[in-house]
């Protein structure tokens, strides 16, 4: 008998797992029964997770890591996610030139996902995809999300460790950051910091998130992770090392304050709570789809006779009576 694919997957074959995460990009019911099956393999690696607006350097940074990594010996997969393209994955593997000298190396697995328009269908593809690597025995995940917006946080939020990555002149960033639209990353890359505005840019974010420590107790501020701010050149390949061993600190400081494993609860909890939101909805709208009193109330709605919410009020009673 041939090995299965949960087999393959789980002795890191890169065909098994292009052909796993297949499956669970088109959402197809083998692709959940795999990930159900590979599952308590999976924890092992450690995710990085890397946001920031487009053409900061993301990728040429990802590429620059990935070297390192390979060169410490170990193995490495990347997920680039954009949720804003309508492409599939032949088109936007083109763009990610920046990865292409990594394509042929065995110990680097890289996969680009864009958005297929299913509902909340990236984000949980994405992290299925995240898990399938991880029980394929990647040791460090990076997972790039490209475009900005709701759907790259929910990805990012999964990651053990995050990174924002910016270059001098992304001042949008640094203004969502102080106005907390965004939340305090674990570490901040400036790239391209051959920019002369560079500096300038580290002092305003070492302002902006020293204001975020300030209405915290003095105790609490010193036990807590200090946010390094990393200065690099990614297509040099200028402070890479620097930020390997930012990262590395980063992990063991949450594994020693016992983080990791609180992080990943919660991070789970909200995975869980989507998975079931999904399917949640999906099933009131199969169920609605031919309801005529549904339709009946509907109307009212659109007469004004009835408001959105006593309408979904009366939806949820009934859902619940049957
Ligand atoms: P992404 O959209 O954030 O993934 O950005 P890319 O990695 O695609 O990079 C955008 C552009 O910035 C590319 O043309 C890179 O070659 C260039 N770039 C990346 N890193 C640096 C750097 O350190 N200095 C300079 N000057 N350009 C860089």
């Amino acid at each position: 008998m041939p090995p299965t694919l949960a087999r393959r997957l789980l002795d890191g074959d890169r065909r098994a797992l292009a052909r796993a995460i297949s499956l669970v990009e088109d959402d197809r019911p083998e692709g959940w029964e795999l990930v159900r099956e590979v599952y308590p393999h999976t924890g092992n690696a450690a995710v990085v997770g890397f946001t920031g607006p487009p053409g900061v350097g993301k990728s040429t940074l990802i590429g620059a890591l990935t070297r390192a990594r390979r060169e410490a010996g170990r193995t490495v997969g990347v997920l680039s996610i954009d949720p804003s393209s309508p492409f599939t994955q032949g088109a936007l593997l083109g763009d990610r030139i920046r990865l292409s000298e990594h394509f042929l190396d065995q110990g680097v697995f890289i996969r680009s996902m864009a958005n297929r328009g299913a509902l909340g269908g990236l984000s949980e593809a994405a992290l299925q995809a995240a898990l399938l690597l991880d029980a394929a025995g990647r040791e460090d995940v990076f997972v790039e999300t490209v475009g900005v917006g709701q759907a790259e946080v929910d990805i990012i939020d999964h990651a053990d460790t995050v990174v924002l990555v910016l270059m001098p002149g992304s001042g949008d960033s640094v203004q969502a950051l102080k106005a907390g639209v965004m939340e305090i990353p674990d570490v901040i890359v400036i790239n391209k910091a051959d920019h002369p505005l560079t500096d300038t840019m580290v002092r305003e974010i070492r302002g902006v998130l020293a204001l975020a420590n300030l209405d915290r107790p003095e105790a609490e501020v010193a036990r807590r992770w200090r946010v390094p701010i990393v200065k690099t050149e990614a297509a040099r390949g200028v402070g890479i090392d620097e930020l390997v061993t930012r990262l590395e600190e980063h992990r063991a400081h949450i594994l020693a304050e016992g983080r990791l494993a609180e992080r990943r609860r919660r991070n789970l909890r909200n995975e869980v709570l989507a998975i079931a939101t999904a399917r949640m909805r999906r099933r009131l709208e199969e169920d609605l789809r031919e309801d005529a009193e549904f339709a009946r109330l509907l109307d009212e709605v659109v007469q004004r006779r009835l408001d959105p919410a006593s309408a979904a009020s009366t939806l949820l009673e009934r859902a619940a009576d049957r």
